[in-house]
């Protein structure tokens, strides 16, 4: 095994210290249902001395993933009813997700396509990848490409300069999208050639980045992100509210920042879907909401994420406040207005 080489297996963990040798049986047991992978950049960040360590907990496989609620679900953003051809996901008129490959360098604990990601499944290529493109081609309302997966940074920068180049031929599709975990996990990835390669010619390029806790942005995923930003690349966050990792204001707060301070945008602040095995990481929407109520009230308006819940079995994705404003719905009555202080003010009807 070289330094490059993740960890996909709880032998390997226990052999880098990760895992503790009376815990291998039972975290076979979730390796056997799902898949397993931690870089050597995560591994890196991970304090094995800590019980709690909010890194270890994203990616080291835990025992209480064995436990599927009756409400968890397969499917749970509903993806498979949107699909019109293998690869491609068409929920909202005017976007759609084209899915490149299963794969992902890591594997979340909480991944809300735990069911559908993992090693060895082939990517979409040849008359697969010709029949998607040919689906986004023939749909003129589709203004934005949304590139996921699994992670589509694990191709090549031949593989993306390919789908890059085959997207800037479709006239109607003005803005494309890639949506990735690289940066922060596995940053040598991004060169500066593999930015420019992600480029579409001629189209807005937008590349949503995933990161969960502010640890993540080590010195080595800070210049990954820069090289990104350089290239030309409009830089959004997209991040889990998590139980254990940070699921408390210091953490969120410090994690916006971590954002900002990068060049990423904050866009969304999702709440953990209905995924199998995953109770142990959420918390409720009225949690969240007070989280995220406390975020507007001390931090710059650039570090304030939409709070949003995927509706399970998709019906779509909503923004879930807080909401700041009371007593509007009826007619001629005033509005409440609630400052940062908690302190209600009145707003008239017209
Ligand atoms: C999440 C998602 C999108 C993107 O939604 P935005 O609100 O534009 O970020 C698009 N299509 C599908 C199927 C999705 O699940
Ligand atoms: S990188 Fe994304 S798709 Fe892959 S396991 Fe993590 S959350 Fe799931």
């Amino acid at each position: 095994m070289t330094a490059h080489t993740p960890l996909r297996s709880i032998d390997a963990l226990v052999a880098q210290g990760l895992v503790v040798p009376a815990r291998r049986a039972a975290l076979d047991a979730v390796a056997g249902r799902y898949a397993v992978s931690v870089t050597p950049a995560i591994a890196a960040l991970i304090d094995p001395s800590d019980a709690a360590d909010p890194i270890a907990r994203q990616f080291i496989p835990d025992a209480a993933e064995l436990l599927t609620l009756p409400q968890e679900m397969a499917d749970p953003i509903g993806d498979e009813a949107h699909s019109p051809v293998e690869g491609v996901v068409h929920r909202y008129p005017d976007r759609a997700l084209l899915k490149l490959v299963h794969a992902c360098p890591v594997y979340c604990r909480f991944c809300f396509r735990r069911e559908m990601v993992g090693p060895g499944g082939a990517s979409l290529a040849g008359e697969k990848l010709d029949a998607a493109l040919a689906y986004l081609a023939s749909r003129p309302e589709i203004w934005e490409v949304i590139m996921t997966g699994g992670d589509p940074f694990i191709l090549s920068g031949r593989r993306v300069r390919d789908v890059a180049k085959r997207l800037a031929a479709i006239p109607h599709i003005k803005v494309t999208r890639w949506h990735t975990r690289v940066p922060v996990v596995d940053p040598e990835r991004v060169t500066a050639d593999y930015a420019r390669a992600l480029r579409v010619p001629g189209k807005a390029s937008y590349i949503a980045i995933h990161a969960n806790h502010p640890r993540e942005f080590t010195p080595a995923a800070r210049a990954a992100i820069a090289r990104l930003a350089d290239a030309g690349h409009v830089l959004l966050s997209q991040s889990v509210l998590l139980k254990g990792v940070n699921a408390d204001v210091e953490t969120l707060s410090a994690l916006m920042r971590a954002f900002v301070e990068n060049r990423v945008k904050p866009y969304y602040l999702h709440h953990p879907d209905l995924a199998p095995g995953t109770s142990h990481f959420r918390l409720s929407l009225a949690e969240g909401q007070a989280l995220v109520k406390s975020l507007r009230g001390h931090l710059s308006g650039l570090c304030q994420p939409t709070y949003i819940l995927d509706i399970p079995g998709g019906a779509g994705k909503i923004p879930v406040g807080p909401s700041f404003l009371s007593g509007c719905e009826t007619p001629g009555a005033e509005a409440r207005a609630e400052d940062r202080f908690g302190t209600q003010h009145s707003y008239p009807p017209v």
